[in-house]
């Protein structure tokens, strides 16, 4: 039977809403520090018509950082009397919206790593990791996940982070890669390749274990290149919903620039591909079952049990090859 089969009763899995495009930083490795950004908070009235029944869980981040949105608590509210709620954070505003963030079941904070907060992201760890450590003090709270990237000049710092993470009270680290490149400055920074660095693998491995010693949950993505049948983003069962209110498969697909195309590196080149939507997010249902998008999804699904060529947007995005 087709994964499109409709029932009232099917749910998508994990609906992504990009609720603010403001951001307080500068990280080295962000795309709004290469393009002619529109900074924006997504409207109240337009966020209570998301279909959140329709989702087992909705995650308020795009590109950029949520608690900026200055309606962020109501949203936490509205979502959360429908379907599980979670968010990722730079962790700058954790004290301001502490209440309301102990409503989530999931809140993920962006840590550069130990040395490198301060050079990648111009902040402080110290200032972010008490606010983490206050708001994991509390009983009743979401799992706490710190999120990291591994980059040629973080990744050695992964399995002290392991510690500091545990050390704070968070439950997981997450290692994620630099899997979009917006400038040819940062092509390089990445960890992953055809053939991973042996030196890299160790320091995974290494955090790994420190984490099992210590009792905190870690995950890293992988860092060998091989493509997917269907890329973790999993646009089969996940979509995103842009601050304009753009029903896009993922945040790989639609950044809030100004162009109509988005700019990334592949392989050292740079490549421009059409930012993909599919209609607004308050016709969801018409919008998900539209010719186009089905289309889409029926091309990945067909992946699975057949040798098909990727989506052409895919063909350059890093995360349809595994990482
Ligand atoms: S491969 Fe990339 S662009 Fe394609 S759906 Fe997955 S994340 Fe989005």
């Amino acid at each position: 039977m087709s994964l499109f089969h409709f029932s009232p009763f099917f749910k998508l899995n994990f609906l992504q809403v990009e609720v603010s495009t403001v951001c307080n930083l500068r990280c080295e490795m962000c795309p709004k520090n290469y393009f002619d950004w529109k900074p924006k908070s997504m409207d109240l009235d337009f966020f209570r018509k998301l279909p959140f029944g329709r989702f087992r869980y909705v995650h308020l981040q795009g590109w950029g950082e949520p608690l900026l949105n200055p309606n962020i608590g109501d949203m936490i509210e509205i979502s959360k009397r429908k379907c599980r709620v979670g968010m990722t954070t730079n962790g700058i505003f954790i004290d301001e919206w502490k209440d309301e963030l102990l409503k989530l079941d999931l809140l993920a904070v962006s840590i550069a790593g130990i040395d490198s907060q301060k050079r990648v992201r111009k902040c402080e760890l110290e200032d972010v990791a008490e606010k983490i450590r206050l708001l994991a003090s509390e009983k009743e709270r979401p799992k706490i996940v710190i999120a990291t990237l591994m980059m040629k000049n973080t990744i050695e710092e992964l399995p002290r982070l392991v510690e500091i993470a545990k050390k704070i009270g968070a439950d997981q680290v997450i290692a994620n890669n630099l899997d979009y490149i917006p400038s040819k400055d940062l092509v390089g920074m990445e960890v992953f390749s055809e053939n991973p660095d042996e030196r890299f693998l160790r320091v995974i491995s290494e955090a790994e274990r420190r984490a099992k010693e210590l009792g905190i949950e870690f995950v890293a993505r992988p860092i060998k290149l091989e493509e997917a049948a269907v890329c973790a983003e999993n646009p089969l069962k996940n979509c995103l919903v842009t601050v304009e209110g753009l029903v896009s498969p993922c945040v790989y697909l639609h950044l809030p620039t100004r162009k109509d195309y988005i700019v990334r590196f592949f392989r050292g080149e740079e490549k421009r591909v059409k930012k993909l939507y599919f209609g607004r997010a308050d016709e969801f249902e018409m919008v998900w079952k539209s010719r186009d998008y089905s289309d889409f999804r029926k091309r990945i699904e067909m992946r699975l049990y057949s040798e098909i060529d990727l989506p052409e947007p895919c063909k350059t995005c890093y995360k349809a090859y595994s990482v």
